[in-house]
């Protein structure tokens, strides 16, 4: 949209929605290498009709956000994380990586374009940035594409599920899985989404906000939520969290654990059988969009496993969530250097 279409938003009630911004920022991969980018007003790209994305799911994506903090200063968060990621499932779907500088200076670049979207300190609200990596160029048969296009798009995020900390209950997925053991499930690429949806929509149309799938080998062990890590804190006030070759490597799990580890609790990253699930005190599913959502109940089948408090977040996790929030915000010492100066 143009400058002068700008109106202040309803900061306290975004949601988690697509909201048009001035610009993104796109570059294009040709002959081996990246070209200097340009900000776009218009939300589209012109894209070839033979385009590796469209056709054979040669796409990427990442997620983090972006504060204005409490010194007012606005600040990504954790965005070499990101960077390294997104080269890693580039690596996988035979994509060019994106040198980490060029990663930054594209988030700087988009950010400061769209200043007047990172919404005030205060709201809880934040500017989420979604880089994207497809396959432009064409081909008829399956072959990696020989042009590439690195976007960023921002929008203003609130809270994810509304509400904030409100425990949800979540379902077992137990016809469809999410990852094979060797599969694609360490990596952000768009096909495991799309693979996604249709499982998505079951859980949520009986009831259930998110759905929790198990290691498709046998259905014993917890991989993690549709779109979140599962974390748990057992009777003994361990952080545990599952090892599985087919869960998506969440920062905010790494975070959260890095913050867990400080607060002087033991951390576990260990297979996590299913039957376990009754022995933990609190369990929550973690990501960038919400940080934690706390699951109070679990469902399989005709199996109903209540865990941890029915209202609230528990207490280990809530405290927890609020440390590692308060990072976020510039409101205590960013111990870690998580934050990086747009
Ligand atoms: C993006 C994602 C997460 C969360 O990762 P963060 O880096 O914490 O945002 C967890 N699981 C899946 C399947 C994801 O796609």
């Amino acid at each position: 949209m143009k400058k002068s279409e700008f109106k202040p938003l309803d900061w306290a009630n975004l949601g988690f929605a697509y909201r048009d911004t001035y610009c993104h920022i796109r570059y294009v991969w040709r002959n081996g290498k990246w070209d200097e980018g340009n900000l776009y007003e218009e939300p589209y790209m012109p894209i070839h009709i033979a385009a590796t994305a469209l056709h054979y799911g040669q796409d990427a994506f990442e997620g983090l956000k972006v504060f204005r903090c409490k010194d007012g200063v606005v600040r990504a968060f954790r965005p070499y994380e990101n960077a390294r990621r997104l080269n890693s499932s580039a690596r996988r779907s035979c994509m060019a990586e994106i040198p980490e500088e060029l990663f930054m200076d594209a988030v700087r670049r988009v950010v400061k374009a769209n200043m007047d979207f990172v919404p005030p300190y205060g709201t809880g609200a934040s500017l989420y940035v979604r880089p994207l990596l497809v396959g432009t160029g064409p081909q008829i048969g399956v072959n990696a594409a020989d042009e590439f296009t690195f976007l960023i798009l921002v929008t203003p995020v609130g809270a994810y599920y509304k509400g904030g900390l409100t425990p949800v209950r979540a379902i077992v997925v137990e016809d469809f899985d999410r990852a094979a053991p060797k599969g694609t499930g360490t990596v952000k690429m768009g096909g495991n989404y799309g693979a996604s949806l249709l499982p998505h929509k079951i859980a949520h149309d009986k009831g259930f906000p998110v759905d929790l799938y198990l290691d498709s080998a046998e259905h014993k062990y917890i991989d993690e939520f549709g779109t979140s890590n599962f974390i748990a804190i057992d009777k003994k006030g361990a952080y545990v969290t599952p090892k599985s070759t087919s869960v998506l490597p969440s920062i905010t799990n790494n975070g959260l654990r890095t913050v867990a580890q400080h607060l002087g609790m033991p951390v576990e990253v260990r297979p996590v059988r299913f039957d376990e699930i009754a022995d933990f005190a609190e369990i929550a599913a973690c990501g960038t969009a919400v940080v934690i959502t706390p699951v109070n109940e679990i469902v399989r089948g005709e199996q109903v496993i209540q865990v941890g408090p029915r209202e609230g977040c528990g207490p280990t996790l809530q405290k927890i969530y609020n440390a590692y929030t308060a990072i976020q915000w510039g409101e205590a010492k960013d111990e870690f250097n998580w934050l990086v100066d747009i």
